[in-house]
C-alpha cells in the first residue's frame, strides 16, 4: 500500500468508537509505519483545547502500545477543532485544514452522518477526497440505496469507504489465500461436495453500555446484515481474477445478488433469542430488558439465526446457517464446512466414520481440517485426525488495516455500494417476519449456549 502523506479528518472524534477502535488501529498503523506522515484532524461537538486532544489522541495510542516517529510526527501535528458538521460553514473551514485530499472519516450516529453528507454536496471537495463509513449503511434496502445516491453526488464509488473491520480480520483474509492459492481445497468447495455451512460468531460480551445503538439494532442487523454477509460473499464467490478492488468486490456482489431465505419462508429459516439474566465466569448479568437504556417493548434479539442459499449451480442445495448471540456461555467464533459423507466406507473398517470438516476459527485465527484416519491400535478401526494450521494474525489489527485502505484509496477492504443494498435485500424477509411476530422470540439465560432446543434442532435443509 502507498503511504504517501495523507490528511485524516475523525468526524465524531469524542464519540466511542473513534477512542475505543479508531485512534487506537490509527496508532498501530503509524507505529508500524514510522515513515508515514499523517495530518490528523480531530472534529467534533464537544470542546477540546488543544493539550486535552492530544492527551486524548496520546493516551488512545497508548492503548494500543503504539510509538515510534510516525506516532510522534502525528501527536505533535494533530488539530481539533469544535465543529457542527450538520452546518456547511463548519464543514467548509474544518476542510480547509486539510494539507492534502483528505479522507473524512464518519464516526457519527447514522442520522448525523446523513446530514453531514446533505451538507457537503454544498462543500467543494478537494479532487481525491475519500469518504469513510462506518455501519449500519441505511436501515433497509430503501434507504441504503438512498444513501449510495447521496454519496455519489459527492465522491465516485471507488472513493466511499463503507468500512467492514471483518473484511480486515486475519481468518478472513486467509479466505482469499486458502481458496485460491491451493490445488486442493477450491475444487471440494461446492455442492457436490459439502452438506452444510455454518457461520458463527457468539460471543460472551452481553451489552456493554450501548443500548442507544444496538437496542435498536439487534443481533440481526448488527451482526449477520453487516458482517457475516461479507463473510458469506468472500467464502462463496469464484475466483477473481486479481485481487483488485474492483475484481473481488465484483465476485462478491455476484453471489450476494444470488443469496437469498432457505425455502423463502423466515419461519423456516430463522430464529431469535433474547438473554434473561444469567451468570458468564465470574459476572453476574442481567437481564438484556434491565440493561440500562433497553426499551423491552423493542423486543430486540441479543442471538440470531437464519439460513440462506446461494442460488447458483455451484452451491444450490447447500444450506447456510449464520448465527450470532451475545451473552453465550461457550463463545464459538468460526466458519464450520461439513462434507458430505464419503460414497462408500468399504467394508471391514469399523469404528466411527465421522463427516469430514473444515473449521476456520477466529481468536485463535486458524484453521482446523477434520478427517478420517486408520486408528493406532487396530488399523482397519477408523480414529478422527486434525490437519491444522494458524493463520498469520498479519502486521496490523484490523481497525489499523482498514485505515491503511482508507489512507491509500484502496476500497478491497470495505463494502461497495450494491453489496451494501444487496445485504439488506438479504434480511428483510427475516425483519419484517420478525417486526410481524411470525418468529417467537425465545429466552436464554445469559452464561447458557442459547434457548432450550436450539442445539438439537438440524440446521435446515440437512436430514
Ligand atoms: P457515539 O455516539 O459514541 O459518538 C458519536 C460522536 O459524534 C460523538 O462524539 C458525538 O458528540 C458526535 N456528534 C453527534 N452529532 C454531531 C454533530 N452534529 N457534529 C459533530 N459531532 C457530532 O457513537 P459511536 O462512536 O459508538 O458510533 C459512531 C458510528 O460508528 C456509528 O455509525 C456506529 O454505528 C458505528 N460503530 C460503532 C461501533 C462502536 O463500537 N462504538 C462499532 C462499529 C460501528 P456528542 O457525544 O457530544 O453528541
Amino acid at each position: 500500500m502507498t503511504t504517501e502523506p495523507a490528511t485524516l479528518i475523525v468526524l465524531g472524534a469524542s464519540g466511542d468508537l473513534a477512542s475505543r477502535l479508531l485512534l487506537p488501529g490509527l496508532g498501530e498503523l503509524l507505529a508500524a509505519e514510522p515513515e508515514r506522515q499523517l495530518q490528523l484532524i480531530g472534529a467534533g461537538v464537544e470542546e477540546y483545547d488543544e493539550p486535552a486532544w492530544r492527551d486524548r489522541v496520546r493516551t488512545a495510542f497508548e492503548s494500543a502500545g503504539a510509538s515510534g516517529e510516525a506516532v510522534d510526527r502525528a501527536l505533535e501535528s494533530t488539530v481539533y477543532r469544535t465543529t457542527d458538521v450538520t452546518t456547511v460553514d463548519d464543514l467548509r473551514e474544518l476542510i480547509a485544514l486539510a494539507e492534502h485530499a483528505p479522507a473524512l472519516y464518519f464516526a457519527l450516529p447514522p442520522a448525523v452522518t446523513v446530514r453531514a453528507c446533505e451538507q457537503l454536496r454544498e462543500v467543494d471537495l478537494p479532487e481525491g477526497t475519500t469518504l469513510a463509513l462506518e455501519k449500519p449503511f441505511g436501515s433497509d434496502a430503501a434507504s441504503a440505496a438512498d444513501l449510495n445516491r447521496l454519496l455519489l453526488e459527492l465522491v465516485p464509488e471507488e472513493r466511499i469507504q463503507r468500512v467492514d473491520h471483518f473484511l480486515a480480520r486475519a481468518t478472513v483474509l486467509n479466505l482469499l489465500g486458502l481458496r485460491f492459492a491451493n490445488r486442493t481445497i477450491e475444487p471440494l468447495l461446492s455442492s457436490e461436495h459439502v452438506e452444510s455451512i455454518e457461520i458463527v460468531y457468539d460471543e460472551d460480551l452481553a451489552l456493554e453500555n450501548r443500548a442507544r445503538y444496538y437496542d435498536k439494532a439487534g443481533a440481526l442487523v448488527d451482526m449477520i446484515q453487516s458482517h457475516l454477509l461479507q463473510v458469506l460473499a468472500l467464502l462463496t464467490m469464484e475466483a477473481p481474477g486479481s485481487l483488485s478492488a474492483e475484481e473481488v468486490r465484483d465476485q462478491k456482489a455476484i453471489v450476494l445478488r444470488a443469496t437469498r431465505l432457505w425455502r423463502g419462508d423466515p419461519a423456516l429459516s430463522s430464529r431469535r433469542g433474547q438473554y434473561g439474566a444469567g451468570r458468564i465466569g465470574d459476572r453476574d448479568l442481567p437481564a438484556y430488558a434491565d440493561e440500562p437504556g433497553v426499551h423491552p417493548a423493542n423486543a430486540t434479539e441479543t442471538l440470531a439465526e437464519m439460513t440462506v442459499e446461494v442460488a447458483n449451480w455451484r452451491w444450490t442445495g447447500v444450506p447456510i446457517l449464520l448465527r450470532s448471540g451475545k451473552a453465550i456461555g461457550t463463545t464459538r467464533k468460526e466458519i464450520l464446512i461439513t462434507f458430505r459423507p464419503p460414497p462408500r466406507v468399504p467394508d471391514g473398517f469399523s469404528g466411527e466414520v465421522r463427516q469430514d470438516r473444515l473449521r476456520l476459527t477466529f481468536k485463535p485465527d486458524g484453521m482446523a481440517w477434520e478427517i478420517n484416519v486408520n486408528g493406532p491400535g487396530d488399523p482397519f478401526t477408523i480414529d478422527p485426525a486434525e490437519i491444522a494450521a494458524d493463520f498469520n494474525p498479519g502486521a496490523l489489527p484490523a481497525y489499523g488495516e482498514v485505515l491503511s485502505g482508507i489512507l491509500a484509496g484502496d476500497p478491497l477492504l470495505s463494502v461497495r455500494g450494491d453489496s451494501a443494498e444487496e445485504c439488506w435485500r438479504i434480511v428483510e424477509p427475516v425483519l419484517d417476519a420478525w417486526r410481524r411476530g411470525d418468529v417467537p422470540l425465545e429466552t436464554y439465560p445469559a452464561g447458557s449456549a442459547g434457548p432450550d432446543g436450539w442445539s438439537e434442532r438440524p440446521i435446515p435443509g440437512v436430514d
